[in-house]
């Protein structure tokens, strides 16, 4: 029998309802014991999800993030967070508190404030991990607690605790993950990490656990033989704890490192069968006989529902030949995919409707039950389901509206002039300075301005047709004009007309585009409460009028001081859609990347002065694999040109980013040649600025002077500290000041003084230099 189990399912709700939980509890409005019982309401819910798999996971649920679920299961707290892990055994408030100040600098809206610890991407996806911090006092004290409740909760209900599979990060990947502030390698803490997954998993065999999901997702990447090395060494050690050990790889191919997973002392081994099919052969080949294999055969990543024919082609002779040890799975965790496809009770598309050939989580569950009795039943028993799943993927490939040959066309005619600017940087540069006049250290922000309830109560109202266009718009010029006029109050330099009318920043793009399709319900987790809800790239992409002119030319008519277009660039549209699997991921961008050109070419026609291009995903499209990266990158900056570059050399074009980790991709980033770039810096402490040292960056540059992600408002002084920092590295003329992102997810009373401490920090810095 092949069984069925998932990596991880969706923990935010069918329709986030953890969001709102957590929401109202940093607010106040309710209390410690309401939250835990509404996680616990969510397990069981998750579980309910995943009935007829043959293993359920748990301990995937999160309050926040699984990577500070495993810091704080292993008794690693940031020391400013000033909480005794000993306390913290029970999911109380003392464990809350110490909870989201690591996480999000505080607890609940009244407590003080601590600075949060880092948050990145996690690997190539759109979710962020909260950064573990060691050092060399690093301690580890393993706490079980978050499995075992979970596990209690998991038989209560009246399922077996053999069916039940706790999921942990491996220590490997967990110290690969983690960060030091010190000259240190965090590689030197594994015997001790070692030492307190020991006694986690020794708590799971007491409790009568089987197996165990450890992920090990850097197996993915390319080790070197110190990290190789450590995960030889950490499963010799784990090997014979009580329990049978599935470790998990995904997002990528194993590659070099396919000997290595074979051959490592654990029970079962899941490869990511999506992202590297051609693998499994070469694994089943190399497996030793008394070990699983769970092949990843369900696409976690993307919403495309599965053809199962094919998987059934791949699926077959590897269960003629391992039989009982082929298990079957997604290929990742479904964190990264919208919970459940029937919410969705309207029609998904312009003009068409899609569902049909779409998957979400429970959606790639029944598929895998399919494949399941297909394979243990023989595939006569679901021949039904089978013959569904054929029919809509033949319609949809005989679907001719998803074709523009316009499009196509334009694609054909592509020539070298339209990715590069009139003249180098130095020339534009001064005629810039003389057109737009700003001072020394111009200050700006990054786009959003905080969506009030008013605004969202406005776009919803529009959306349900309560108001009409006409009063909508005119709500929106009211937004736009007061923000304008708070930012010349202000002082800033130029001005942003805040974002009120859109939603997401490329949920507003898609909206307008042709080839992209919108849902209702389908959150995905980004990070803590925050969902994002990805368009559905199914068809050429192709803009039927201009998006944001009005708007821009509103926003400018307010003021005598540049206020930035502001538009979504081809990269990150890309990445944070789902996007069709048909054609490669470049010739999609391109397409979108000739959409935003025309859009370019309308502002600055219509009077815009300075354009920003944000790339706020370029970086999470990097490949795994180092040795993958160029390749990206070269399409990924050529596609912004092909955006950025029809404009005169007086039209100033900034582009934005939300990560600091630059230095190993910094010579492309100059490549995109943008007259000026904004960077998140602030909340990892100025690491970004070390990327200056080694590489004169040519163009201008504007390093966050503040952490949005914190509701925390900072000082004068830690802004020109934040500066002086900057200015050793970056030279004075180049220097831009700007918070780290957009502040739309801010309240008003926390950006007024930031930006007015920023605008008053700046001031004092010009006088020292003039
Ligand atoms: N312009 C966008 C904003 O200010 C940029 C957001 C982002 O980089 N994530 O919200
Ligand atoms: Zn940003």
């Amino acid at each position: 029998m092949a069984r069925i189990h998932s990596l991880g399912f969706p923990r935010i709700g069918a329709k986030r309802e953890l969001k709102f939980a957590l929401e109202a509890y940093w607010a106040g409005h309710s209390s410690a014991s309401e939250l835990m019982e509404k996680a616990q309401q969510m397990r069981s819910w998750m579980w309910q999800q995943q009935r007829d798999l043959d293993l359920v996971t748990i301990g995937d649920f999160s309050l926040y993030d699984q990577v500070l679920d495993m810091s704080f299961a292993l008794g690693n707290i940031p020391p400013r967070v000033d909480a005794d892990p000993s306390t913290l055994a029970v999911e109380g408030e003392a464990f809350l508190n110490a909870y989201f100040k690591t996480a999000r600098g505080r607890s609940v809206s009244d407590c003080g404030c601590t600075q949060a610890a880092e948050m990145t991407k996690w690997f190539d996806s759109n979710y962020h991990y909260i950064v573990p911090e060691v050092g060399q006092d690093t301690q580890f004290a393993a706490n079980p607690q978050h499995w075992l409740s979970a596990l209690e909760e998991f038989e209560s209900q009246g399922y077996a605790a053999n069916r039940a599979k706790p999921v942990l990060i491996g220590p490997v990947s967990y110290l690969y993950l983690a960060k030091s502030k010190q000259d240190f390698s965090p590689l030197d803490l594994l015997p001790d990490v070692i030492e307190a997954y020991k006694s986690l998993l020794h708590a799971f065999a007491e409790k009568g656990i089987e197996w165990v999901q450890i992920d090990e997702p850097v197996l993915s990447l390319e080790l070197n033989a110190d990290w190789r090395h450590a995960l030889n060494l950490s499963y010799h050690k784990l090997n014979n704890m009580g329990v049978k050990l599935l470790l998990a790889n995904y997002f990528s191919s194993l590659g070099d490192n396919v000997r290595l997973a074979c051959d490592l002392p654990v029970q079962g081994l899941h490869i990511d069968a999506v992202a590297a099919e051609k693998e499994a052969k070469i694994v089943a080949d190399w497996l030793p006989s008394h070990k699983v294999l769970s092949l990843g055969i369900i696409n976690g990543r993307n919403i495309w529902r599965a053809d199962l024919d094919r998987c059934l082609e791949i699926i077959q002779p590897l269960h003629q030949r391992l039989g009982d040890r082929l298990w079957l799975a997604p290929s990742c965790s479904l964190l990264h995919v919208p919970v459940d496809l029937e919410v969705e009770e309207e029609a998904i598309g312009k003009g068409c409707d899609i569902r049909s050939v779409l998957a979400f989580a429970r959606q790639k569950l029944a598929e895998l039950s399919v494949l399941s009795r297909a394979v243990n039943e023989g595939e006569e028993s679901v021949a039904q389901e089978l013959q569904a799943s054929r029919v809509a993927l033949q319609e949809w490939q005989a679907f001719k509206d998803r074709q523009h040959s316009e499009v196509r066309q334009r694609l054909n005619n592509l020539h070298s002039d339209m990715y590069r600017r009139q003249s180098v940087f130095a020339e534009r540069q001064k005629q810039q300075r003389a057109q737009l006049d700003l001072p020394l250290l111009p200050t700006t922000t990054i786009g959003s301005f905080p969506q009030t309830a008013d605004i969202r109560k406005a776009r919803r109202e529009f959306k349900l047709g309560s108001l009409n266009e006409q009063q909508y718009k005119q709500l929106m010029r009211d937004e736009i004009a007061q923000c304008i006029e708070q930012q010349e109050a202000l002082g800033l330099d130029v001005l942003v007309h805040g974002e009120a009318e859109r939603n997401d920043m490329v949920e507003y793009f898609g909206e307008q585009l042709d080839g992209f399709a919108f849902t209702r319900f389908a959150w995905v987790q980004s990070y803590g409460s925050r969902c994002v809800k990805p368009p559905i790239i199914y068809g050429d992409v192709q803009r039927p009028e201009a998006m944001t002119v009005e708007w821009a030319a509103f926003a400018q008519s307010c003021s005598q001081k540049p206020v930035k277009g502001m538009l979504t660039g081809p990269v990150t549209i890309l990445n944070w859609s789902f996007v069709r699997d048909d054609q490669p991921l470049k010739e999609t961008c391109a397409q979108i990347a000739l959409a935003i050109r025309d859009e370019v070419l309308d502002l600055e026609a219509a009077g815009i002065k300075v354009i920003q291009i944000d790339e706020a995903a370029l970086r999470e499209g990097l490949p795994l694999k180092r040795s993958a990266w160029s390749g990206y990158l070269n399409w990924a900056v050529n596609n912004f040109k092909l955006a950025a570059n029809g404009v005169e050399d007086t039209t100033q074009i900034h582009t934005h980013m939300c990560y600091s980790e630059f230095n190993d991709i910094i010579e492309h980033i100059a490549a995109m040649d943008a007259d000026v770039i904004t960077i998140e810096n602030s909340r990892s402490d100025n690491e970004l600025l070390a990327a200056f040292e080694q590489f004169d960056y040519p163009n201008d540059i504007g390093p966050g002077v503040y952490d949005i992600h914190s509701p925390n408002i900072p000082s004068p002084h830690s802004i020109e500290t934040l500066l002086k920092a900057a200015n050793k590295t970056i030279d004075i003329q180049q220097l831009w000041v700007n918070p780290d992102c957009g502040l739309k997810t801010r309240k008003q009373e926390e950006v007024w003084p930031a930006l007015k401490n920023m605008v008053e920090a700046t001031k004092k810095l010009r006088e020292q230099f003039a």
